[in-house]
């Protein structure tokens, strides 16, 4: 995948289109990306007790209120944002000789910038 957790991504569209955020977990297996604060499902829960293992009588409670959970974007629907030229952009691979071999860089693709986008 070209996108991967820590990266900083645009996203290209849904209600959040055009906003960046950082990615905080990626799933290859499905293909996407959760962004933090970014494609936010709010659920809104009641208090509600559970019973108290203590035996000090009485229960505790669950405060209820809205929860905010970053859902799952689909990959092609955001962008790596190139560190270098701070722009959205495709990503490209390189092979660079390392000290341990040839190692695969990602690239930005924008015309008249090429830098690495992997540190
Ligand atoms: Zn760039």
């Amino acid at each position: 995948m070209k996108v991967h957790k820590g990266d900083l991504v645009q996203v290209l569209s849904g209600k959040d289109r055009g906003k960046r955020g950082r990615v905080i977990d990626a799933r290859p297996a499905e293909r996407r990306v959760i962004v933090e604060n970014l494609n936010v499902a709010k659920r809104h829960t009641k208090p509600r007790p559970v019973r108290d293992t203590s035996r000090m009588g009485g229960a505790a409670i669950i405060p209820g209120g809205i929860i905010e959970k970053p859902m799952p974007l689909e990959v092609s629907n955001v962008m790596v944002v190139c560190p270098t030229c701070n722009q959205a952009t495709r990503v490209g691979i390189t092979i660079m000789e390392g000290k341990d071999g040839t190692v695969r860089r990602r690239v930005c693709k924008q015309d008249g910038c090429g830098e690495v986008i992997d540190r």
